[in-house]
């Protein structure tokens, strides 16, 4: 209240509304607006007085009012700043809230959609957990039977070993035992080979006959007319045996089994050749070549493989072998070399050379280092392209060295297409000389000369007689068949293996 005094105007103020208005003068003062009679001077002037001291008092009572009424104001401005000021606050905090509210709302459903998705992940980890588990178990499995296989492992690897040396000693018997067993079989082998009808509707093959369960015989036989035609038809027949006789539906594979015994021993240390030998057309390329597809592959590539599989087989047995390849034509007695690369007007002379009492060499010739069977072959196609001729000898000779911790082994061979002709006369002597005499024309030939340390007694022989089945044929297949026949009871010697 600022201490202002207060002082009561009740008397004068209660009957007037207004604070200053003059004081209501009584209607007995009549027109000079004084109670008192107009002659009594002093008692109006101290009415008068009264009345100024009255109007004096409203006045400080008025303005003290005043005053009260502009700090009332001031205070009344004063909270209308301060509730303008809370409004504001009120206002921003409204903002403020709205703004959380809808946050609250993005957040509320993002943690729905978290919820659910938390809720997928504790599924699906509760399916890994199960999956770990019986992983877990099914590895405990598996590490108990690795452990088993371990000590499996460790036992078969003792064996192994022990067996490996089992192993070697056993190819040194084996080897012992298959030489023992071609010996007494006998250094030359006789194969026929009938080869099927070309035009089979044409001709019939009546004439030879191959009996069921002999693999080993074949008979010639021809109806010959009488020539009174009196005492009717006599039949003629001839029989032979060999140590095989292959009909017209022997496969390549058949034939080559019978051969392979063969070319084994050629690793094993023994000189051995293989010809074929027959009419013009009764199939020799065919046996000894064949065609270029796997299953039509002849003696030639088949024995290159052998040795060479064969080789790689020996290789983990402690052997390590050597090849040199050559391939030579002899045709009217004069020596082509197949393998030869150089200008055709600069080709050299060849001559056969005996190098010592075992080898021979020849001249020139190219003797070709080679590694693998593929080389080989790609050496037989080069030479197949330059042969010129049918009634040429091509003689494919490999030369191998085999060498082991014990020493080594040194032999050759030979496989060749011989241009058999039945108009060379063979004869045949009944000592060891013979093979060095069957081969037309003479004694001496170039053919016989290069092949001597197979033919002679040292080597292993395979000799494959070719017949055609045709009718008209009959008089040379008799020929080659008597031929064969000869050379198969031949002996020559016991060949033994070269030692280098
Ligand atoms: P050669 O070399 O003796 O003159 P080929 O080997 O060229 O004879 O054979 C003559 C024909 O007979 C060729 O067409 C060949 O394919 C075929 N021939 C030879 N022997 C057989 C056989 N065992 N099976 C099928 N066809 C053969
Ligand atoms: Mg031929």
């Amino acid at each position: 209240m600022r201490g202002e005094r207060v002082i009561s105007t009740q008397t004068e103020l209660g009957s007037n509304p207004c604070p200053l208005a003059p004081p209501r003068r009584s209607p007995a003062a009549g027109k000079t607006g004084s109670r008192l009679p107009t002659w009594d001077l002093k008692g109006r002037v101290s009415d008068m007085k009264n009345e100024v001291q009255a109007y004096r008092n409203r006045l400080k009572t008025t303005a003290q009012e005043n005053e009260n009424l502009k700090d009332s104001l001031a205070r009344a401005q004063e909270r209308e700043q301060k509730l303008t000021l809370k409004l504001h606050i009120l206002k921003s905090i409204f903002t403020v809230s709205e703004h959380v509210t809808s946050e609250k709302n993005s957040l509320t459903r993002e943690f729905l959609t978290l919820l659910s998705l938390k809720q997928i992940l504790e599924s699906e980890l509760k399916n890994v957990q199960t999956e770990l588990s019986v992983q877990g178990s099914i590895l405990s499995g598996y590490q108990a039977s690795l452990n088993e296989a371990q000590d499996i492992v460790r036992n078969l690897e003792a064996k192994v070993s022990h067996q490996s040396e089992q192993l070697y000693k056993g190819e040194m018997t084996r080897r012992t035992l298959h030489n023992t067993i071609q010996e007494l079989k006998g250094n030359i082998r006789v194969f026929c080979r009938v080869r099927p009808l070309l035009t089979p509707d044409q001709s019939t093959m009546a004439h030879i006959e191959l009996p069921a369960h002999d693999e080993k015989s074949l008979k010639l036989a021809k109806t010959e007319e009488s020539r009174t035609g009196q005492k009717g038809d006599t039949q003629k027949s001839y029989n032979f045996s060999f140590d095989k006789v292959f009909g017209p539906h022997a496969t390549r594979k058949e034939v080559f089994e019978e051969i392979s015994l063969l070319i084994q021993s050629a690793l094993d240390g023994y000189n051995v050749c293989c010809f074929a030998y027959g009419q013009t057309g009764s199939g020799e390329t065919y046996t000894m070549e064949g065609g270029e597809l796997e299953e039509t592959r002849g003696v030639i590539p088949r024995a290159v493989q052998q040795i060479f599989r064969t080789a790689s087989v020996l290789k983990e047995r402690g052997w390590q072998y050597t090849f040199v390849a050559s391939f030579v034509e002899i045709y009217n007695e004069m020596l082509r070399d197949l393998l030869y690369m150089g200008k055709p007007n600069k080709r050299p002379e060849h001559e056969i050379k005996k190098i010592s009492a075992t080898e021979i060499t020849v001249t020139n010739l190219t003797y070709q280092k080679v590694t693998t069977e593929d080389e080989v072959r790609t050496l037989i196609e080069l030479a197949n392209m330059k042969d010129y001729s049918s009634r040429s000898h091509s003689v494919f000779q490999l030369d191998i060295e085999g060498e082991n911790a014990d020493g080594g082994l040194k032999s050759k061979c030979e496989l060749f297409k011989y241009a058999g002709s039945s108009t060379y006369k063979h004869k045949v002597y009944s000592d060891g000389s013979l093979l060095q005499t069957f081969l037309p024309p003479y004694r001496n030939s170039k053919l016989t000369y290069l092949l001597q340390h197979c033919l002679g007694g040292n080597g292993k022989t395979l000799l494959f007689i070719n017949i055609s089945p045709e009718e008209d044929g009959f008089g040379e297949s008799l020929n080659s068949l008597r031929f064969a026949s000869k050379v198969n009871e031949c002996v020559i010697g016991t060949a033994s293996a070269n030692s280098k």
